[in-house]
């Protein structure tokens, strides 16, 4: 896969991190397609997780796949509070 040269660094002391590895949504019991790659930083030992969807592949730019994604969030929560009613 291309990108997996590229560098990121830590949010909060910019060290650089260390890739782990690559899920996929499946294995994080995730609905759709994606893939989660975790990094994590060996000075500060914070953790990262990066989610990459479908929706986020199909967006040209970050603000389209953000729009996407909290409509999906809302559509997602919505359900779930229909579901919780239903069992009441
Ligand atoms: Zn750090």
């Amino acid at each position: 896969m291309e990108g997996k040269g590229k560098k990121m660094n830590c949010w909060h002391c910019n060290t650089e991190l260390i890739w782990g590895s690559d899920f996929t949504y499946e294995d994080y019991c995730i609905e759709g397609e994606g893939i989660v790659s975790t990094f994590s930083c060996p000075n500060c030992n914070a953790h990262v997780e990066v989610y990459l969807g479908d929706d986020a592949i199909g967006s040209k730019t970050p603000e389209e796949a953000m729009k996407k994604y909290t409509a999906k969030l809302k559509k997602e929560n919505n359900k779930f509070k229909k579901e919780k009613n239903g069992r009441n």
